[in-house]
């Protein structure tokens, strides 16, 4: 069924003579209702599911692969995730195609396999996010910030899930960076817009179009960029994109970044059959990548990547009073045997709680622990009591866990029914904590006892919906 809405025309009228825009062709797409369904899979998790990708295959009908990711794929019909417990095991992210092409400009622009200091500065809900970690090395950091507060929650429930160790969640607001002056060699900032490119996919949002909610986005991205701009390294890479199709905030955009900054625009390759429009800014020829949903299989977007052509080194000075502590030997001896064989961490203490951060990366997490807010940092590992540690939901998540740690399988029926934090029923589970899993990949803890099992799924990640599909 088509959209009711009818699109703005003052969106129409100013995009007329865009590279790219054709008005009919624009407007056809928009009123044919065609929903363009797309996942990226977590490639940590499927090398750990039972069957590799073949266990997504079960629940999730893959069309075709995205040509400008190596992890994203074409749905043939949107299936009703919240009732596939892989989504909560972290397996997949349901992610818009054409936003997964920040792996283009990733992976053009820089050498992914050094260490990298990464900064998602408009991170919820965690789209790129869990991409960028999933492309980064293992020796990269991740820095995920969200101003928003209660936006930093779902942030955080994502990039939990998603398992990975080298990664801060922080919640500051993009001035309070200055004081990371120099300190990061990319920054993503896909920033908050106007909207227009989610129009097809959301109809409702037409309404809350208008001129003036364009230019006062516009203002705010300058402000956005601005703010976060000393952070980055000198030779630095900037990737900005929105998710609209006005000038003032993509091409007019470039033009004010390479008037006020030492930027070089970088170029991208692509290729014919994506159907993606290479544009330039018009005063400073700033290279874009427009995204049409009559052109391209997904939503509008826009993207650009640049290079930084100042800034000086990055200098720490180690805080006298370090926000962080490391945790005692005793309290590392009490969780190591709860982590894979060899893995290279440290453990830190954050009041009761303890977490695993890179060995490698110790000096990165007291420098962003000196000047931001971090609400949370690599792998929550959970509390001691006495000698015992309780572990976190977290850890169960994580792929630093030991493999071989106590589990038991569910069917979906039954994964469905832990989701839900509803009581569980188990044959022959050894007493103490166990994991849950669905196809190998863990979902959360259970406990035990001699006579009854407690759920720890956590309460407010629960499935509120009854059914299964
Ligand atoms: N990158 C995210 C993803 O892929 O899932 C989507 C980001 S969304 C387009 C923009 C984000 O910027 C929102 O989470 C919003 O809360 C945040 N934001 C809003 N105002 C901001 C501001 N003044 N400074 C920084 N971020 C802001």
């Amino acid at each position: 069924m088509g959209s009711e809405k009818e699109l703005p025309v003052a969106l129409l009228q100013s995009l007329e003579g865009v590279p790219g825009f054709h008005r009919q062709a624009f407007e056809a797409i928009h009123r044919s209702g065609e929903q363009v369904t797309s996942v990226r899979i977590n490639p940590a998790k499927a090398a750990e599911a039972a069957r590799g990708i073949e266990s997504f295959k079960t629940t999730l009908p893959f069309s075709s692969a995205i040509p400008w990711t190596q992890q994203g794929y074409y749905l043939t019909e949107r299936p009703f995730f919240t009732f596939d417990p892989l989504l909560h095991a972290g397996a997949y992210y349901v992610q818009e195609a054409s936003s997964m092409f920040v792996e283009q400009a990733m992976r053009q622009t820089l050498d992914l396999s050094v260490k990298l200091r990464v900064l998602d500065g408009c991170a919820a809900p965690g789209g790129k996010s869990t991409h960028l970690q999933s492309l980064i090395s293992a020796e990269s950091l991740l820095v995920s910030n969200e101003v928003i507060k209660t936006r930093a929650s779902i942030l955080e429930e994502n990039l939990v899930k998603w398992g990975g160790m080298n990664v801060m969640v922080t919640n500051n607001d993009p001035a309070d960076f200055s004081k990371l002056e120099n300190f990061f060699d990319v920054m993503v900032i896909d920033a908050p817009c106007s909207g227009s490119g989610l129009f097809r996919r959301e109809p409702e949002a037409i309404g809350e179009w208008s001129p003036h909610s364009v230019q006062l986005c516009s203002q705010r991205q300058q402000r956005i960029l601005a703010d976060y701009y000393p952070a980055l390294a000198d030779g630095g890479t900037l990737i900005y994109s929105t998710c609209s199709y006005s000038k003032e905030e993509d091409e007019q955009i470039l033009d004010w970044l390479l008037q006020n900054f030492e930027l070089d625009s970088l170029p991208l390759q692509l290729q014919k059959e994506w159907g993606i429009v290479e544009v330039q800014s018009p005063e400073r020829r700033g290279y874009g990548y427009r995204f049409f949903p009559d052109q391209v299989k997904g939503e509008g977007f826009f993207l650009a990547a640049f290079r930084k052509k100042d800034g000086g080194d990055f200098h720490y000075r180690p805080s006298k009073k370090p926000k962080l502590q490391k945790a005692s030997k005793a309290e590392t001896a009490a969780v190591m045997p709860w982590l894979k064989p060899g893995a290279d961490v440290s453990i830190w203490k954050q009041q009761e709680q303890l977490l695993a951060f890179p060995a490698l990366l110790e000096q990165e997490l007291l420098v962003v622990a000196d000047h931001l807010y971090i609400r949370h940092a690599g792998v929550t590992i959970g509390k001691l009591a006495g000698q015992q540690l309780v572990p976190d939901h977290a850890l169960a998540l994580s792929t630093l866990l030991k493999t071989s740690t106590v589990a038991v399988s569910l069917k979906k029926e039954d994964a469905l029914q832990y989701l839900r934090k509803e009581q569980v029923i188990l044959q022959d589970a050894p007493t103490g904590w166990a994991l849950v899993k669905y196809e190998n990949l863990p979902l959360g803890w259970v406990k035990v006892l001699p006579n009854r099992v407690n759920n720890y799924y956590p309460s407010n990640w629960r499935i509120l919906k009854s059914g299964s599909n």
